[in-house]
């Protein structure tokens, strides 16, 4: 795949799926921009690690994305795309009763109407390439509930709503829209989790993957973040230039249950 010439926005990517995202990207030639609401300088540190990796075009903006002023000023920063991936996400867990309501609003903002911001921004230009591509990392949890997560489930359900709005308003445009729905994903976060899980259960390490984390993940295997980045290198090529307005579950099985 050859996505030279094509500049890559891909948000909260300075670890986890973003990055792993960003690392696929590269890899198939794209200029990329890195973007977490941090500024410290191992952030830009990581955007000219790019360029010595791959041998491509890298920057790192800051933006705090629970702002939609900063989530159109990075597109805006940016100086337009050709892919956007609205990845950056934030999750808490508790009963709806409970949920603290600026933790509610945090989450629709970041993981939901950052999304409407940056998307809004990066089409015109799109439109003006006659290219474009927009990915939404949802999850399974865009497709399916649980207990205790209203607001990310809330707001990843949006985001599959946006996407399949957005694939109709650009149709026939030479821009796709869709949502990629990841499962379990084994970023830094979740492996950290592991040792401590281990404790608890007092299970290995594969037992405590299988039985414990993987609970809901047919495959009891998770997903890893290339996986996720391969299926958006693949959004981005000509091969899927109908797919639009759609989902693709990265997800082990979860959501055939
Ligand atoms: P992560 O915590 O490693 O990455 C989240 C990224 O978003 C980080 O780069 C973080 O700095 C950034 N971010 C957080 N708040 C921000 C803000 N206010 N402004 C800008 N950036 C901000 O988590 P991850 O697992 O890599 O998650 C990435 C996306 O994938 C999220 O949208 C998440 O909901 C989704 N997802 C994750 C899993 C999983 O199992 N890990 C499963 C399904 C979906």
């Amino acid at each position: 795949m050859d996505l030279r010439e094509k500049r890559a926005v891909i948000t909260g990517s300075n670890s986890g799926i973003g990055l792993g995202i960003a690392e696929e990207l590269a890899k198939a030639g794209a200029e990329i921009i890195l973007n977490s609401f941090t500024d410290r300088a191992e952030d830009h540190d990581l955007a000219k690690s790019f360029t010595e990796r791959f041998g491509v075009k890298a920057r790192y903006i800051q933006a705090d994305l629970s702002s939609g002023a900063q989530a159109r000023a990075l597109v805006e920063q940016a100086g337009g795309c050709d892919i956007l991936v609205n990845n950056a996400g934030i999750q808490h867990v508790a009963p709806i009763d409970e949920f603290p309501v600026e933790t509610w609003d945090r989450i629709i903002a970041i993981n939901m109407n950052s999304a409407f911001h940056t998307t809004a921004v990066a089409l015109p230009g799109m439109r003006a390439k006659g290219w474009g591509r927009v990915v939404n990392i949802a999850s399974a949890h865009g497709l399916t509930a649980s207990p205790f997560k209203s607001a990310y489930v809330t707001a990843k359900h949006g985001v599959v709503g946006m996407t399949k709005t957005v694939g109709l308003e650009t149709a026939g445009q030479g821009i796709t829209c869709n949502a990629v729905c990841p499962g379990y994903v084994l970023t830094p976060l979740i492996e950290a989790q592991i040792p401590d899980q281990m404790k608890v259960h007092d299970m290995d390490r594969d037992t405590v993957i299988r039985e414990v984390m993987l609970e809901r993940q047919p495959s009891r295997q998770f997903v890893t973040t290339e996986q996720i980045g391969g299926t958006v290198v693949w959004l981005c090529s000509d091969y899927a230039s109908q797919v639009t307005g759609t989902t693709i579950s990265v997800d082990g099985g979860w959501t055939a249950l």
